[in-house]
This record gives C-alpha cells, structure tokens and sequence, in this order.
C-alpha cells in the first residue's frame, strides 16, 4: 500500500513562482491519482506490500507492467519534485555541490545552460535531472514518467516539464517556468544532501 506524502511546505509557499492553485492540482489531483492507479494495480499481488522503490524495479522493463511502472516511477518523481523546490530555494549551490559543478561542468552558468537545454528541449512530457552518473554531475532528461533511477543514475534534482506543472501558471511558457525554478525554487540543501 503506497501513501502520498505530505508537501514539505505550504501550498503557498511557492506563489508566485507556483501557485497554490497549481499545487493544489499537481499534487492534490495528479500525484494523488498515481497513488491511487498504482494502489489499484498492486492490490492482491506479490508486490502489495513491497517499497516503491522495489515496485519501480519489478516493473522497469516488463512490457506487462508499463502501467504499473508509469504510475508508481510518477509517484517516486513527484516526491523528488517537492523536496527539489523550497520557499527559500534558487540561485547559486556553495559548499561541496557547488564545486562540483564548477569540476564537471566548467562553471554554474555552463550547468545552467545544460539544464535549461535539457528543460527545454524535452519534446512533450517529461522531466529534466541533475544526476551523479559514475562518479561525475551529469545533465540528462527523461520521457514521461522515465527516471534516472533504473539507469543506474543518482538522482540529485529535478524539474517536471510536464504541461500540468505550469500551464496555469505559465500557460505554454515552459522556459519562463525553468528560469522560475532555478533563480527562485531550487533546492541546492536537497540536491547535496543527495550527494
Ligand atoms: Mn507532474
């Protein structure tokens, strides 16, 4: 039986950047409705009981359970979602992150650059990472409810492309969304704390 967690803040904590509106929907409606579609598809089944993350791997890949992992991987990435915004997020990572940064990628503004391209360039739904990837900071996107996870990539942050993460806000502005996010949301505590 899988839960949906509680947001780690307000639902107004994020206005104007995303609004309560906004949240209300994403995760009152569609975070929850994974929660329930994946409920529904584990019922009285050998994974009734097993750990998202579990649930994630048994499904990755099996043609059978594409339901199954579409819903319970959009579970997993929805909760990263939340913990990689924060009231007090944006701008610049320090500390051991923010060197990183500097080492694999050249500079924050090359990081910056990739992930907004990354962000940007996702054709249709879907979500863009900063992942460690063998031992090194990467910049990569997935489709749909694809993840990082089950490619043998550390997630660290994301950002959802999907249109119902900022259409109400942001209407097909998708780059003005990915600019909010990294000059006033992001959340470089979590992404270290992923390190
Ligand atoms: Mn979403």
């Amino acid at each position: 039986m899988l839960t949906l967690p509680d947001l780690p803040y307000a639902a107004t904590a994020l206005d104007p950047h995303i609004s309560e509106r906004t949240l209300e929907f994403h995760h009152g409606k569609h975070h929850a409705t994974y929660v329930t579609n994946a409920n529904n598809m584990i019922k009285d089944t050998p994974l009734a009981d097993a750990s998202l993350e579990d649930i994630i791997a048994a499904a990755a890949g099996d043609a059978d359970k594409a339901g199954l992992f579409n819903n319970a991987a959009q579970i997993w990435n929805h909760t990263f979602f939340w913990n990689s915004l924060s009231p007090s997020g944006g701008g610049q990572p320090g500390g051991d992150l923010g060197k990183r940064i500097d080492a694999d990628f050249g500079s924050y503004d090359k990081f910056r650059e990739a992930f907004v391209t990354a962000a940007t360039t996702q054709f249709g739904s879907g979500w863009a990472w900063l992942v460690e990837d063998g031992g090194k900071l990467a910049v990569t996107k997935t489709a749909n409810a694809a993840t990082p996870l089950t490619a043998g990539q550390k997630p660290l942050l994301t950002i959802d492309v999907w249109e119902h993460a900022y259409y109400l806000d942001y209407q097909n502005r998708r780059p003005d969304f990915i600019n909010a996010y990294l000059d006033n949301l992001v959340n470089w505590e979590f992404a270290e704390s992923n390190l």
